[in-house]
């Protein structure tokens, strides 16, 4: 999976009039708000479209949930946020945030300043860096994209909205599009032997707000992910009893969880049946109310007319060179954001800075054979390792290796080594103390490291 001897970029000096090309940013995430950003950078024409009122994606929080809580129902009324009243971030802030705007605590009565803040700060940060950089300006709220597609074979038509009307929308012609959609809003659920006729509730973490609901009920939560260890905790304070169902877990962890006397871990869920029991894979049962299914989100485009040029095949984004381009459409359709288990600001960061450099004809890419042989390379190295599809995005460790060949083709520095160090020892202390990780720490020395690093950029900043 590595990417030594890929081919790389050329970075070239800037023309001297750049004729400053068109580019339509879809969404005003994380990922949109610096994509804009890099591209506005490097002279680049930039809207962004986002459908909803206000800029932040996923940390814009709603209590409001859909229409249908497992997600199963194709139609349905859809909410993009999967925040949960009480989520405080799973990373410390300060590798969580962007490289050049570090997320620093705030002299501010109103701010929260702790090292994993609640969703709300978050939310603040992406703003605070949306008008330092003068982004707003560049979105249009309550504007969804409805349609984006080839004309002429080079220039984009993207049909927009007003969000929620069932007007016919307005074309707009671009040179280059770069999706920015998020992929935490399409549940995926887990597949369970008899779910067909067993009498229960089924909800998506999705659409988990609030434990008060969950009130002496008892409930079956399937994964082990960082919220579905959150969840099941918080559901505990209100419900008569929990029970993790999970595919991974460490041994000797099984049965009654220390710290609580209704909360209880199992492996996989074996069947479930017409009588409201669930039963698992080492043969214990319980008479479940509602099953709970934190297991994860799909890709999802539907405004992109993809014409086969990218598909999406078991939760692969593909074929996309680097997780970006699709080598046919490249550089003028590109996707910022699509790799999980990784520190998500900052490689959205590196990703929009060399797409910007590549369309403002500063960086250039590889040609379209080697950019496809090495796409093909990377697929193959998934097969002989037994990765599966799906897990086409997933990064984790690879994720450091990743960004340096990022930073290297873009001509920028590589990420900090406390960045990664601070990365490992909060996901150790995640694991061995998910009650109390966000509040006790032992990475002292590169916290000071990091706030060495960023007085560079916030003696500036009040
Ligand atoms: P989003 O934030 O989802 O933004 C996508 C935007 O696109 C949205 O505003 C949406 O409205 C807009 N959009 C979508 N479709 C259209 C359309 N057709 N037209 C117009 N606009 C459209 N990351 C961390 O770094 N730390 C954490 O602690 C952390 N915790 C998380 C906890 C949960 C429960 C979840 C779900 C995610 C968490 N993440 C965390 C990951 C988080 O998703 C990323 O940090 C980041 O916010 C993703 O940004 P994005 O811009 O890619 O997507």
């Amino acid at each position: 999976m590595g990417i030594a001897g890929t081919p790389s970029t050329t970075i070239r000096q800037l023309p001297m009039s750049l004729a400053s090309r068109h580019v339509a940013v879809i969404g005003a995430g994380a990922a949109g708000l610096v994509t804009a950003r890099e591209l506005r950078r490097e002279g680049l024409s930039v809207v962004v479209f986002e459908q909803g009122d206000q800029v932040g994606g996923t940390w814009v929080y709603t209590p409001t949930v859909e229409s249908d809580p497992s997600g199963l129902r194709p139609i349905r009324a859809t909410v993009h946020t999967s925040l949960y009243r009480s989520l405080r971030t799973n990373l410390p802030r300060e590798c969580m945030g962007f490289r050049d705007y570090p997320f620093v605590s705030r002299d501010d009565p109103d701010r929260d300043p702790r090292r994993f803040p609640g969703h709300r700060e978050v939310l603040m940060y992406l703003k605070d860096f949306a008008s330092e950089f003068g982004i707003a300006e560049l979105v249009r709220l309550k504007t969804e994209v409805v349609r984006v597609g080839l004309v002429d074979g080079s220039k984009w038509k993207v049909i927009s909205r007003k969000s929620g009307s069932d007007e016919a929308g307005v074309d707009e012609i671009f040179d280059a599009v770069v999706v920015c959609n998020g992929h935490f809003t399409e549940p995926r659920v887990a597949e369970i032997p008899g779910i067909g006729k067993w009498p229960g509730k089924q909800i998506h973490s999705h659409n988990y707000r609030v434990p008060e609901p969950f009130r002496d009920q008892i409930v079956v939560l399937i994964g082990s992910s960082a919220s579905g260890v959150d969840i099941s905790r918080d559901i505990a304070s209100a419900a008569k009893e929990v029970h993790i169902a999970a595919r991974t877990f460490v041994d000797g962890t099984l049965g009654k969880q220390a710290g609580y006397d209704n909360l209880w871990l199992h492996p996989m869920i074996e069947s479930v049946h017409e009588d409201g029991t669930v039963y698992f894979l080492d043969g214990n049962f319980v008479l479940a109310d509602v099953i709970l299914h934190c297991t994860g989100y799909k890709y999802d485009f539907p405004f992109l007319e993809m014409d086969g040029f990218v598909t999406v095949d078991d939760n692969r984004v593909g074929p996309l060179y680097k997780h970006i381009f699709p080598p046919v459409l490249a550089p003028w359709l590109s996707f910022v954001g699509l790799p999980w288990k990784v520190i998500p600001f900052p490689m959205f960061e590196l990703q929009s800075k060399w797409i910007a450099g590549v369309l403002s004809d500063r960086l250039m890419l590889p040609s379209q054979q080697e950019i496809m042989e090495d796409v093909e390379a990377f697929y193959s190295s998934l097969e002989v390792s037994g990765t599966p599809k799906r897990y086409t995005h997933k990064m984790g460790d690879y994720q450091f290796e990743y960004n340096n060949w990022l930073a290297s083709q873009c001509g920028c520095p590589a990420d900090k080594e406390w960045r990664k160090e601070m990365f490992y020892s909060s996901s150790k202390n995640r694991y061995a103390r998910p009650e109390s990780y966000r509040d006790e720490w032992e990475d002292h020395q590169w916290l000071l490291q990091a706030h060495e690093d960023f007085m560079e950029y916030t003696s500036n900043r009040v």
